[in-house]
């Protein structure tokens, strides 16, 4: 059964924890998307138009009427004052040309993506609706080569396709299917080198934002533990089952939570396993990993290995983004593999 929940009870905890979770303290993120085809100097006249003075370091609070590029994602990510609504019937919103995209939602696609050099082969985003992650892959593909894209739920689907097509994705090929159910032998998928699992959770690290609605596979009725348990053993399905696929060599896990057993403890688990073991699959060391982010993964729920834990990402409200988690599974070219 799937719940649509406005998730509101879940902020309060996090809200009340963090220092920095003020309205007023909130960033409104906008990324700009290169797939429309508008190029970012016209944003930036667009905003000057607008009367916006863009800054050239961080500045917390803003000003409504200031901006700056993002640190992390200073390619595409823009950081406004949480209550300007600028882009409210402007054609960049409308066209496509940018995307309200939370930060740390952004940071999965970016580390998926590190090192991508064109010519490598194909992409999958095994849980894609709503389509933020995708089309952002589908940019840092430069909107080329193929990216498979499955979602599971017939309505999610709709909204993903709506997506991706407002959002210009040329190279998405969507399919509404189970992951689960793909055969990772299949021919079609033997040029994927990279995958992205952003699937199901208990949605715990999204804070006062309204981009999400928030999805879990479980019933409001089950106890806390046992929706984490159930939700952990779904998640770590997913990475079993991805780690499978012939030609991978890196595949991005992320949740939206904040809870070790939906994050460290499946990406332990994980690694632990037999198809981990037999297929050579690691983690990626901080460095492929937006090293310059400070918060890293919690030492004490990977088996006290630091090595593994600096190889994750966490983000908290405390960091100006929704709670978030990123890790990364990689492994040499496997063997016999020929991508032209
Ligand atoms: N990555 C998306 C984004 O940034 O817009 C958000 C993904 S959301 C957290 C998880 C999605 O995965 C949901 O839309 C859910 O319906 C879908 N999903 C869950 N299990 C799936 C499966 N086995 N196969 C395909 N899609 C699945």
């Amino acid at each position: 059964k799937i719940q649509i929940k406005s998730g509101k009870s879940r902020i309060t905890d996090l809200a009340k924890s963090s220092s920095t979770s003020e309205a007023g303290d909130l960033i409104r993120y906008i990324r700009y998307n290169p797939n429309s085809g508008k190029s970012l100097q016209g944003l930036y006249k667009e905003l000057e138009r607008l009367g916006f003075n863009r800054l050239q370091e961080p500045k917390y609070p803003l000003g409504q009427k200031e901006y700056f590029l993002d640190t992390h994602l200073n390619d595409v990510l823009l950081c406004f004052h949480g209550s300007t609504n600028w882009w409210n019937d402007n054609d960049w919103y409308t066209d496509g040309g940018i995307i309200l995209q939370d930060k740390a939602s952004c940071m999965p696609a970016k580390v998926l993506m590190w090192d991508w050099n064109g010519g490598e082969g194909e992409c999958i985003d095994a849980t894609a609706a709503p389509g933020n992650k995708t089309s952002y892959v589908s940019a840092l593909m430069n909107n080329q080569g193929k990216l498979h894209a499955f979602e599971r739920s017939p309505n999610r689907y709709k909204t993903l396709t709506r997506m991706l097509e407002k959002a210009h994705c040329k190279n998405v090929i969507a399919q509404r299917a189970d992951f689960l159910e793909s055969d990772p032998q299949d021919k079609q998928y033997k040029k994927v080198t990279r995958i992205l699992l952003d699937p199901s959770c208990s949605g715990s690290g999204i804070v006062n934002r309204l981009d999400y609605l928030l999805e879990d596979d479980v019933e409001e009725s089950d106890s806390k533990t046992e929706r984490l348990e159930k939700l952990a053993s779904f998640q770590l399905q997913m990475i079993l089952h991805a780690l499978k696929f012939q030609s991978a060599k890196r595949i991005v896990y992320s949740t939206c939570s904040i809870h070790p057993e939906e994050d460290e403890r499946v990406v332990t688990s994980a690694l632990q396993s037999k198809v981990a073991k037999e297929k050579g699959w690691k983690l990626a060391p901080r460095s492929q990993v937006i090293p310059t982010w400070e918060r890293r993964g919690r030492e004490d729920e990977m088996a006290g290995d630091e090595e593994l834990a600096q190889g994750v990402i966490r983000c908290l409200p405390e960091d100006r983004t929704n709670g978030f988690f990123v890790s990364c599974f990689v492994r040499d070219d496997p063997q016999g593999l020929s991508i032209s």
